[in-house]
């Protein structure tokens, strides 16, 4: 790492953000501030009223002739899957309460078509912007980029976002904002990191920096504030730390901790060819976590054994309408076979709480609390025809792997049985019709509410397996909502309270005869992977990426240690200090 060419030393500055992309970077600043363009507004004569929509109608046509544009490059450069960042600016174009709304907005008043699109595109993205859940959050920022866009041609300068494309030298940029078409139009071979003031660790600027491999750090707040013209930066995305004018010690110290860091990330991928099993040689299922079918790729990759949760909503997500029964039975069934003889384990939708869909808004009614509402299970048991379909689809793919099945928030036995009601009239409709499935598929439920924790034992008497999903579980059992920023250091996976919740699933279900999975953010935390196993969790499911630490580790351990481990955590009381136990525990089998 190079020292900063700057003879007058300015003052070191260290400030927190959120880790959004990891990697080591340091260089020059290069200043972003995206700001909104300047709309003017003024009357517009009678005579000219036609020609007014007009306009406006060809800034559209512009605009999605643009969009698609960058959408075939960024295909080109960064895949297919994030040229899908902007299937939504395409919708946005094609909203036709949008336009409706424009239209009205220039019939009332007679104002320049720019203008009338301006307010009602504001008060659309004023609308988003008040919703509590950060992925739709980041959705007014695309009506927000191609508002500005549409306006951009309206007014005659054409669509914005061109500066970054011309990095002069390396450097990182360092944004207010980043919409989707500037990270498109990123120079990638001169863009060192991504910071932002705002954004989060789902905003499309991230989605890019980890495409390009390269660190982010997100929410700084005012950082661009606080620049100097010819200011370096040091970017830490493994700790979301920035560090502004580092001194000579601090990139020193980062130059080791980059070394470090990619001889432990070359060492973990290279154990991570071999099995998944503890040095007392015990094997330990480590599956995936995804939620497209052509993450089967990152599955194989990442030597995952099979697929521990596909999360379909997002199949419904991502689509203008529901999927049909036969497009999810293609997606289902590829999957299986892409990934044959491992497991696939589908869950049925989980829409609603933090996952609404604009396709079908319609069947969610506004709620105070989604998180306690109209979601997974409840919606579906209440939209059978939209549950059947995708039952038939998975029972239909059953035929073609080995295809698990898992419903999401079930609260309790009966709930399970209803939900088992609707998969056997599944099958007795198929068999009447003569499409093969597998008779014996296995079905399991999730266990993400304490209702369901606590009655483990009835509930274990209707599944053939558990899956913890402990996002949720652990919201419901601290009163934690899981994306509330305020409370979000709460969130304590290592409270007393919920060890002692996954130990009583897990001696239910051993009872029973039937394994446990762990399926939420903390299987992948390789502070948590001994914790869990010791525990006597079964296997554990996370997000490809995380795979080969938990291997590693998993590799480096025993079971007898962890369990070990896991006792002494039982007994503690500070869910602190269990954290540091079990980070100890962890960080010592990482060195090995
Ligand atoms: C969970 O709640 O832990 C889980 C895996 O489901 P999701 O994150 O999709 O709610
Ligand atoms: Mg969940």
């Amino acid at each position: 790492m190079s020292a900063a060419a700057d003879n007058a030393p300015r003052p070191q500055l260290i400030l927190q953000g959120i880790s959004a992309s990891q990697g080591i970077a340091y260089g020059p600043v290069f200043l972003y501030l995206q700001s909104d363009l300047e709309v003017p507004e003024y009357q517009v004569e009678k005579a000219k009223w036609g020609a007014e929509v007009a306009r406006f109608e060809q800034a559209l046509l512009t605009t999605r002739q643009q969009v698609q544009r960058i959408m075939a490059e960024v295909e080109k450069n960064l895949g297919e899957e994030e040229a899908r960042i902007f299937d939504a600016h395409l919708l946005v174009l094609e909203d036709q309460a949008l336009i409706a709304e424009t239209i009205r907005e220039f019939e009332k008043t007679r104002l320049n078509i720019e203008a009338c699109f301006d307010r009602v595109a504001r008060r659309y993205i004023a609308a988003f912007e008040e919703i509590d859940d950060e992925y739709l959050r980041e959705r007014g920022g695309d009506i927000r980029d191609v508002a500005q866009r549409v306006l951009g041609n309206l007014l005659g300068g054409g669509g914005g976002g061109q500066l970054l494309a011309r990095l002069a030298e390396k450097r990182v940029v360092v944004a207010n904002d980043i919409s989707p078409s500037d990270a498109a139009g990123l120079d990638r071979s001169s863009a060192l990191a991504i910071v932002t003031d705002s954004g989060s660790k789902t905003s499309h600027a991230v989605i890019v920096a980890r495409s390009m491999k390269i660190p982010a750090v997100v929410g700084l707040r005012d950082l661009t504030t606080k620049l100097s013209p010819g200011d370096t930066i040091l970017v830490d995305g493994y700790e979301g730390v920035v560090i502004l004018n580092p001194a000579e010690s601090t990139l020193f110290r980062y130059g080791q901790i980059q070394r470090q860091k990619r001889t432990q990330e070359q060492r973990l991928l290279d154990a991570n060819r071999l099995p998944a099993v503890t040095l007392d040689g015990v094997a330990l299922p480590l599956r995936a976590n995804i939620e497209k079918v052509d993450e089967a790729a990152l599955v194989k990759d990442y030597h995952a054994d099979g697929v521990g949760l596909f999360r379909t909503e997002f199949l419904y997500l991502a689509a203008p309408a529901a999927p049909t029964e036969e497009e999810q039975y293609v997606a289902y069934r590829t999957l299986a076979e892409a990934l044959a003889p491992a497991p696939v384990t589908i869950r049925t939708l989980d829409l609603g709480g933090d996952k609404p869909i604009a396709s079908q808004a319609h069947l969610f009614p506004k709620e105070n609390n989604p998180f306690l509402g109209y979601r997974a299970i409840r919606f579906c048991l209440d939209n059978t025809d939209i549950f059947k379909a995708q039952l038939r689809a998975v029972l239909r793919a059953s035929a073609h792997g080995d295809v698990r099945l898992m419903y999401p928030m079930i609260s309790g036995h009966e709930e399970m049985r209803r939900a088992n009601a609707v998969l056997e009239e599944c099958k007795l409709e198929l068999k009447a019709e003569g499409k093969p499935f597998n008779e014996r598929l296995r079905v399991g439920s999730m266990i993400e509410i304490p209702s369901a924790a606590m009655a483990a034992d009835l509930l274990a008497r209707e599944c053939h397996f558990f899956s913890v999903g402990t996002n949720d579980l652990i919201q419901y059992l601290l009163a934690i909502d899981r994306v509330n920023d305020r409370i979000a250091h709460l969130y304590e996976p290592t409270h007393p309270a919920v060890l002692r919740t996954l130990r009583h699933i897990v001696v239910e279900a051993h009872r029973a005869k039937i394994k446990v999975s762990v399926c939420g953010e903390m299987a992948g935390d390789p502070i948590f992977v001994p914790l869990l196993f010791g525990l006597g969790i079964d296997e554990l499911s996370m997000t490809p990426p995380l795979l080969p630490a938990a291997k590693y580790i998993l590799r480096n351990m025993t079971l007898a240690d962890a369990r070990k481990l896991a006792q002494q955590a039982l007994a503690m009381d500070s869910a602190k200090a269990i954290q540091r136990l079990c980070a100890s525990f962890s960080e010592e089998r990482l060195r090995s």
